[in-house]
């Protein structure tokens, strides 16, 4: 096994080039063996075997924006549009909470409907209704008086991938108005406002190499979020990216464990993305150092329109509403659900409650 591998665990802050050769050692299954198990080492101290549920409201699927790789871009006329109102929302919520969700993740395009108004009464309504728990938006690229108000309104997190940090292979993602200098700078901003923030990339997006994610590993290094969102790239038949290949289960799977020990007590989903690509996807997460899963808690008749790519898994078996088949998955690999707000972690847990 490379030395790199060893030199990674014990000092993870490295230079680009030795990233670079960390992420070349996917080929040597002890190199990944080694890494998974150091991951799943510091999962364990930080969180134990529990595994936070988010109940997921993809509550609008109109986008202003045109990003080359998603099925809800702007310029794709053949989605059926929608938009959830907020007396929807606030009963998916209360569906999920009586479910055990104590997160919910409001998720959507960057829909102009939605004023910096309407989410700061939603966001407040939904406080009101379930001030035990968290609520997360993931609603794109704003200015940072906009996050200011839904701070003060009660949002505690916020979800933006940065998708890439390397300023060409952004630019081969998005149209020429996207920035990725504006998508870091609104990382920063929400950090400052006290958020707890999740940055993240697709795995296996075209045209990505080692080296560009060598460049998210340090961007994640820098930024220190509490959460990340990776998972990989799968076309949409209605994209310009239609025949690209997908990103591999392998290659996200390292990704997980070698982000665990970057960044040991972040909050790393195995995401459905993931549990698209294999059957088995978000089990095996969990076994490479994940610690989050995400449920559709968006009403049934909608949620094949919130389609950012092929395939993706969204009835029957995946839908929150399947807790018990969620349960036994998350069991099957000695983990459990647990139902508190799950915050990220600033120490180790109690020995004991570790090896519960
Ligand atoms: N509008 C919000 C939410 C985007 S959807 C925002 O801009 O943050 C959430 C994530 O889905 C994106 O950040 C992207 O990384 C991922 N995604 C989009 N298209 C995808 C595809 N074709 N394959 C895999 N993931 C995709």
């Amino acid at each position: 096994m490379h030395d790199i591998v060893r030199q990674y665990i014990d000092h993870p802050e490295m230079t680009k080039e030795e990233y670079i050769l960390l992420l070349q050692q996917e080929e040597d299954p002890e190199a990944r063996e080694a890494i998974r198990r150091e991951a799943l080492r510091l999962c364990r101290k930080y969180y134990g075997n529990r595994v936070y549920i988010r109940g997921l409201i993809e509550f609008t699927n109109y986008c202003k924006n045109n990003c080359y790789y998603c099925g809800i871009r702007r310029d794709n006329r053949n989605v059926n549009r929608y938009r959830l109102h907020a007396d929807e929302i606030l009963s998916c919520c209360r569906e999920g909470y009586a479910l055990g969700y104590r997160t919910f993740v409001l998720q959507g395009g960057e829909d102009p409907y939605y004023t910096d108004e309407r989410m700061c009464a939603l966001i407040r309504q939904i406080k009101a209704q379930h001030p035990d728990c968290a609520i997360t938006l993931s609603i794109g690229e704003k200015e940072k008086e906009t996050y200011q108000k839904f701070r003060e309104a009660g949002a505690d997190r916020y979800l933006l991938r940065h998708e890439t940090a390397d300023e060409t292979h952004y630019r081969s993602l998005h149209p020429p108005e996207m920035l990725l200098s504006h998508r870091k700078q609104c990382l920063y901003d929400l950090k400052e406002l006290g958020y707890q923030v999740g940055a993240g990339c697709m795995v296996g997006s075209p045209g990505q190499t080692l080296a560009n994610l060598a460049d998210d590993l340090r961007f994640m290094a820098d930024l220190q979020p509490e959460m990340v969102g990776i998972g990989p790239f799968i076309p949409h038949h209605d994209t310009c990216f239609r025949a690209e290949k997908a990103g591999s289960v392998k290659r996200t799977l390292y990704l997980l464990s070698i982000i665990r020990i970057l960044l040991p007590k972040v909050l790393l989903p195995a995401t459905t993305a993931l549990g698209t690509m294999d059957e088995h996807g978000r089990e095996k997460g969990l076994l490479a150092g994940a610690n989050v899963i995400m449920p559709n808690l968006s009403p049934e008749k909608n949620r094949k329109d919130y389609s950012l790519y092929d395939n993706k898994i969204c009835l029957g078996g995946e839908a929150a509403q399947s807790i018990a088949d969620l349960k036994k998955r998350v069991e099957s690999v000695g983990c459990r659900i647990v139902t508190d707000r799950g915050d990220a972690r600033t120490e180790p847990l109690a020995r004991e409650e570790q090896e519960e």
